[in-house]
């Protein structure tokens, strides 16, 4: 049988990076069996907590990561509807939980909220889970029923059996087992006639073949009345794979009520979409090697469902930059460009050749929005200090500048043509003739055409990039400031 496994979202909000790395593990167990499907199910069941455009951002970011879905609310598929409040209007929901009653599963409840709160308060204080047991379990069907015509509101319960044990065995957490006598008779079908998601996310599964479940681990405690639900109707139940958190320290959750990055966020900060994939994907999940950059082809084949662990993964940013540097340095430059170009024209006015600066820039912005701030000396020559031509590691000094500088604008002025070669082929000749280290030729060549000790790009590429006019006119500018000190 071929794996299928659901991205079952609510649309509640923005897609956060815990979501977003459910999403990808999901669709990764899908498609490392050449056969299996990769579902999208939205689920909207809690209508109070619908936000307006959320399911957009659903589609949009997976769409933006290329996780595409087989099946779906937007491209159909043989098990549809794929939208949890399509469902609830065929009445489905409320047909199997009728049938789960006739198997002894659920039962229908009459209990007042001050009756349900009473009775949890107490199991509280006597030192036992706050759960609920439903005394209307003990009435007969036709009891029920007569109470449901005569016009009395009612709910449907979980009906949990009072002894023994349920357990399962978790991909990731392990054997879990539970005594029934702690589990909660929990609502199936609310009193609107809506299902809870601890009904809709079973029946769905069941119905549409998953084979599979991945979702967060905060279900990991529901899943013994899950399978209470499944044995109950005779089903087969699915692997379950829980997934450890995403955390943003220690002790918090990464989420958005504390400020926390979504993944739109991300976007906004220049990070590429591969990248943080990449990255998302090895927080709580481990590679059997060192490789550190996969596309999401290659995790489809490195990942394994044993390798992931059962502690939270702490999102770090750094580390996220870092990633997004290695994909950027890794694109070709024609790729790049058409990516950055619009970043490097906000930052570059003047007249320069802006695939030249790509080059530069890409050896050294670890993200898109790095790139602007690096590349404010072109369009202005910045004022600088002559102490920045001080460098241990390069042994300069402003004496040892002037000296270099000098060479510099003889050679450069007699140089023709102007070109990343020539220029290449003569600074290099430069320090042996001279006496001295490259350092000492070409670092202070770059503070004086730039006004910087720091830059993306060398010497030899800049003045190549400013041409001939720019650069000498940077250089004198410099060897005079220098003089005059
Ligand atoms: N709708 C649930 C959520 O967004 C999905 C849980 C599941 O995957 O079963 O958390």
């Amino acid at each position: 049988m071929s794996i299928r496994t659901r991205f079952a979202p609510s649309p509640t909000g923005y897609m956060h990076i815990g979501n977003l790395r459910t999403a990808l593990w999901a669709y990764l167990i899908a498609k490392k069996d050449p056969e299996g499907v990769f579902i999208l199910r939205i689920e909207d069941t809690d209508q109070g907590r619908l936000v307006e455009g959320a399911t957009d951002i659903i589609y949009n970011t997976m769409k933006e990561c290329g996780l595409k879905h087989d099946e779906g609310p937007d491209v159909g598929g043989p098990v549809g509807p794929y939208v949890q409040s399509e469902r609830v209007k065929s009445g489905l929901y409320m047909d199997y939980a009728k049938k789960l009653i006739k198997c002894g599963g659920a039962h229908y409840c009459f209990c007042n909220e001050e009756t349900i709160a009473a009775q949890r308060a107490e199991h509280e204080a006597s030192g036992q889970d706050i759960k609920f047991i439903d005394p209307c379990k003990n009435l007969s069907l036709e009891e029920a029923e007569a109470r449901i015509a005569a016009g009395e509101p009612f709910v449907i319960r979980q009906t949990i059996p009072a002894e023994g044990t349920t357990s399962f065995d978790d991909e990731v957490f392990g054997h879990i087992e539970v005594d029934n006598s702690i589990l909660d008779e929990q609502v199936l079908i609310k009193s609107d006639g809506f299902p809870t998601y601890n009904f809709a996310n079973v029946i769905d599964d069941h119905l549409m073949g998953i084979t599979d479940v991945v979702r967060g681990m905060e279900y990991l405690s529901s899943t013994p009345k899950y399978n209470l639900i499944y044995d109950a109707f005779g089903w087969e139940k699915p692997r379950y794979i829980h997934c450890p958190p995403v955390m943003k320290d220690e002790h918090n959750k990464l989420s958005k009520r504390n400020g926390d990055a979504s993944f739109q966020d991300l976007m906004a900060k220049g990070y590429l979409p591969e990248a943080v994939l990449n990255y998302i994907a090895m927080l709580g999940w481990s590679p059997e090697n060192n490789q550190e950059i996969f596309t999401l082809d290659e995790l489809v084949q490195a990942f394994n469902v044993k390798h992931i662990g059962q502690n939270g993964a702490i999102f770090d940013p750094v580390k996220l930059t870092s990633v997004n540097g290695l994909w950027l340095r890794g694109m070709d430059l024609d790729h790049y460009y058409e990516l950055t170009k619009e970043y490097i024209r906000s930052a570059v006015k003047g007249d320069f050749d802006l695939k030249k600066i790509a080059a530069v820039v890409q050896q050294r912005a670890n993200t898109l929005q790095e790139i602007a701030p690096m590349l404010d000396f072109f369009d202005v020559f910045p004022e600088y200090s002559n102490d920045l031509y001080i460098n241990k590691k390069m042994k300069t000094t402003p004496e040892v500048a002037l000296e270099s500088l000098k060479a510099c604008l003889t050679l450069l002025e007699g140089l023709e043509p102007w070109n990343a070669e020539v220029l290449h082929e003569k600074l290099m000749e430069l320090p042996a003739q001279l006496g001295k280290k490259n350092g000492q030729v070409l670092f202070p060549l770059r503070v004086a055409i730039t006004g910087k000790q720091s830059t993306p790009g060398g010497a030899i590429e800049l003045a190549d990039i400013f041409g001939k006019e720019e650069t000498l006119r940077r250089l004198r500018s410099s060897i005079a400031q220098l003089e005059n000190a």
